[in-house]
Formats: C-alpha cells, sequence, structure tokens
C-alpha cells in the first residue's frame, strides 16, 4: 500500500482562522482553509495539516482537484500506511459483529461493511452481498489504493470470494475521476447473487443494478413497513402501491409478511421491475404482469387520481432529487407533488412510507413539505414511526451530513 513516512509527506498550512474546525473533527477541509501548502503532493497523496505555528492538526489524503482538497483520515500524529487501512478495515468488520452473526446463521446475506467517511473512511464505500463484495472508490486518494483495499479485504473479511468495483457514480467527478467497473480481486462475481434479507428472499445485479445491486439502507424499513401491515388488522389484505420499488423489495416485504393481499410496483425502469418479477417468483409468490408498472411515478399518480383509484398502503422511495444546495428547492416540490398525490389516493385509516434520501433535505425540512401536502390534500396524518437506515449505515457523530436517509410512516385520514 503507498505510504509516505511523515517527514517526507507534503505540509498543508490551515489558516489561522479555520484551525478551530479541527477540534469538531469534521472530516471534509475545504480549499478556502488551506492558507499555504510546503511540498508538492500529488492527487492522491497523504499530507500532514498543521497550524501556522507548526502545530499538528490532522493527516489525510490530498485532491487539488476536489472542492474538498483534504479528506481527513485522523487527527493522531500517526503514519498512514498499511497497518493504518486495515485496521481501520478491520474496525468496520467488528462493528458489524451483528451482520456477521447473522451470516453464520442465515448464510448468504447482504449488508454494508464500510460506511466512508462514518467509518473512518472517507471516500469508500463496501457492501457484502453473500461471498463478494462490492467497492466503491469516490475519490482520488481511495482510487489510487484501491487494488490493495480490496487485497486486504480479501484476506480479513471471512468467506470473501472476489471484491468488484462499481466505482460509476457521479460524484467522482467532482474529484477529476472518470468510472470505473470491474474485478479488484478475488473470483468475479455471478450474474446475479441472491441473498436473504428479513426472511424472503432477494437477488442483486452487482454489475448493472444501481449503486452496489441493492438498496440495503432501507432494509429495516422494509421490514418496519411490513410489520406495520401485519400487526394491524384493519390492513390486513391491503393493496399497497410501492412507488419507485426497484426490484421490489418494499412488495416483496409487504407480501412476505402475509399482510399485503396485493402489490403494485411501480419504477420507470424495466429492467429493474425484471428483477423484481424475479424476485417474487423467488419468494413462491405469484407474478401477474399488471402488478409491474414501467412509468413515470409523478405521471401515474395523476392517473390513478383520475381513475379514482384507491390503496391501502402507499411506499414513496424516490431517487435523490437534490445533488446540490441550489437544488434543493425544487427538490422540496418533487417530494410535496408525489406526497400530495398519495395523500389524495389512500383510503382513510391507510398508511404512507415516505422517504427522502437527500442529504441536503433535513428530517425537519421533509417533515415540513410531507406537512404541507397533507394540508393541500385537506387530509389529516398521524406520523406512527420515524424512519432511518439500519445499523450497518452508522453515522459518525462528526460527520452529520451522513444521515441521508429519512422517512415519515404516517396513518392518513
Ligand atoms: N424502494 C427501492 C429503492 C428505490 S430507488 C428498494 O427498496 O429497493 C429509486 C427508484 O426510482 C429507482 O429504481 C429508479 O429507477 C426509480 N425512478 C427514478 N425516477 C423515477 C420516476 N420519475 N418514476 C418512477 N420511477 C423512478
Amino acid at each position: 500500500m503507498p505510504s509516505g513516512t511523515a517527514s517526507a509527506e507534503a505540509i498543508v498550512v490551515i489558516r489561522p482562522d479555520r484551525v478551530d474546525m479541527f477540534e469538531k473533527r469534521h472530516p471534509w477541509v475545504f480549499s478556502g482553509a488551506v492558507q499555504r501548502v510546503d511540498g508538492d503532493p500529488a492527487d492522491g497523496d497523504i499530507v500532514t495539516l498543521r497550524d501556522g505555528r507548526g502545530n499538528f492538526l490532522a493527516r489525510g489524503y490530498w485532491n487539488r482537484r476536489s472542492q474538498i482538497h483534504v479528506h481527513v483520515l485522523t487527527w493522531q500524529d500517526q503514519p498512514i500506511e498499511a497497518d493504518f487501512w486495515v485496521g481501520r478495515l478491520r474496525r468496520a468488520l467488528a462493528a458489524r459483529a451483528a451482520e456477521e452473526a447473522r451470516r453464520a446463521v442465515e448464510g448468504q446475506i447482504a449488508y454494508r461493511l464500510v460506511n466512508a467517511e462514518s467509518d473512518g473512511l472517507p471516500g469508500l464505500v463496501v457492501d457484502r452481498y453473500g461471498d463478494w463484495l462490492v467497492l466503491q472508490a469516490l475519490t482520488v486518494g481511495i482510487d489510487c489504493r484501491k487494488a490493495e483495499i480490496a487485497a486486504a479485504l480479501l484476506e480479513i473479511v471471512p468467506g470473501v470470494r472476489g471484491v468488484y468495483e462499481r466505482s460509476d457514480v457521479d460524484v467522482r467527478e467532482k474529484e477529476g475521476l472518470p468510472p470505473a467497473t470491474g474485478l479488484l480481486a478475488g473470483e468475479p462475481p455471478p450474474s446475479l447473487i441472491a441473498f436473504s434479507e428479513n426472511g424472503y428472499t432477494l437477488q442483486a445485479d452487482v454489475r448493472a443494478g444501481h449503486k452496489t445491486g441493492f438498496y440495503l439502507d432501507q432494509r429495516p424499513n422494509r421490514a418496519a413497513v411490513a410489520e406495520a401491515l401485519r400487526s394491524d388488522p384493519t390492513l390486513h389484505g391491503a393493496t399497497v402501491l410501492n412507488c419507485f420499488s426497484y426490484t421490489g423489495g418494499f412488495g416483496v416485504a409487504a407480501i412476505k409478511a402475509g399482510a399485503a393481499a396485493r402489490t403494485l410496483n411501480l419504477d420507470s425502469s424495466a429492467e429493474a421491475l425484471a428483477l423484481a418479477k424475479q424476485n417474487y417468483a423467488l419468494n413462491g409468490l405469484p407474478v401477474h404482469n399488471d402488478d409491474f408498472v414501467v412509468g413515470d411515478v409523478f405521471h401515474v399518480l395523476r392517473q390513478y387520481r383520475t381513475a379514482g383509484r384507491t390503496f391501502d398502503c402507499i411506499v414513496l422511495d424516490p431517487p435523490k432529487f437534490a445533488h446540490s444546495q441550489k437544488q434543493v428547492e425544487s427538490a422540496c416540490r418533487g417530494y410535496k407533488d408525489i406526497n400530495l398525490l398519495a395523500f389524495q389516493l389512500l383510503r382513510p385509516g391507510g398508511l404512507l412510507a415516505t422517504f427522502s434520501c437527500s442529504g441536503l433535505v433535513s428530517p425537519d425540512l421533509f417533515q415540513k413539505v410531507v406537512f404541507g401536502a397533507l394540508v393541500d390534500a385537506r387530509r389529516e396524518g398521524q406520523i406512527i414511526g420515524r424512519l432511518t437506515a439500519g445499523p450497518d449505515h452508522p453515522v459518525a457523530l462528526t460527520f452529520p451530513e451522513g444521515l441521508y436517509l429519512k422517512g415519515l410512516l404516517c396513518r392518513v385520514w
């Protein structure tokens, strides 16, 4: 693994008025905080951050091409060598002891093994699908070390046969990186990997599916929606409209819990719905073509409203609407629109599970938007659950940006 002893490293001197932030231990150092650089670090190199008097502040990796000039790896004066990376990977694995215990019982399961900044490894995401790991290198600092990281993962994570890369994500552009996919270590993964979740089986296409193949962050929420339906006799036999269904996860969860009688999966991706059908079949559930609708949620919900259709439960799990601060307002308009339509389509006593994965839309703002939609729909609603990602997606207290997924489970009258 590329090393670099402390003495050989370039020194990044931090402006006096920005030194305070190091006490808060936020892992991002923006270009504006840098007073000068002593040395000529290449992008991805380890650098030492010091104040104007030469006091040590932190150590991290450098990228002049990114607004975030330094991603901090440690606030302790320790070398960033092979041992450091292996130590952090081991720590992430240790934090997943509960997942690994589940794997020992259930066999093929899926969970997030490394959650970037929140696991002390900015720029690195690793998801486990059965015997394979899928890695995303989001920064230059991780990209230039990914082969060594993959080799280390293969060695230290029990039962792993291969590490596959899915770094085909837009954020890499901000780092000046092109997309990258392919095998990094071990054996190539099969085209579909089956794994069990909450008592049902799903498959992920780790080569071509969204993100690393599946939305692992919603696992506890698929369980929560299924449980809300199962535990309430007035919702037995429910018809569930699963909007932005992707490969049908919420739908399978609802039916398998013995709660929903019928689910309607709606997504703009025909490929996702084709896999959704396979997922239904894999669980012994009937596959009615009419229950898998390729379409635009904004458009199809309007058609349902015009047709006077109603549902007992609606799930709204849209993709990220706000990618920058500038997009927050239009994102909120989008959230309001679909939530308004959903409120109009729910029968009294029905359930709405509504989500936002836009980190820039705070839980507070999201709740206000949902409230606005409810009022415009002239309905009444109660929050009966607050939803977020599972414990395999930890959020470092020093990195509140890590809390991107929030959801509200509402009873609607
Ligand atoms: N609920 C899913 C994850 C949803 S991800 C799960 O539990 O796995 C968001 C999904 O929305 C993607 O599958 C994407 O194809 C779909 N999508 C994006 N824009 C859409 C639109 N306007 N109408 C319908 N589907 C859309």
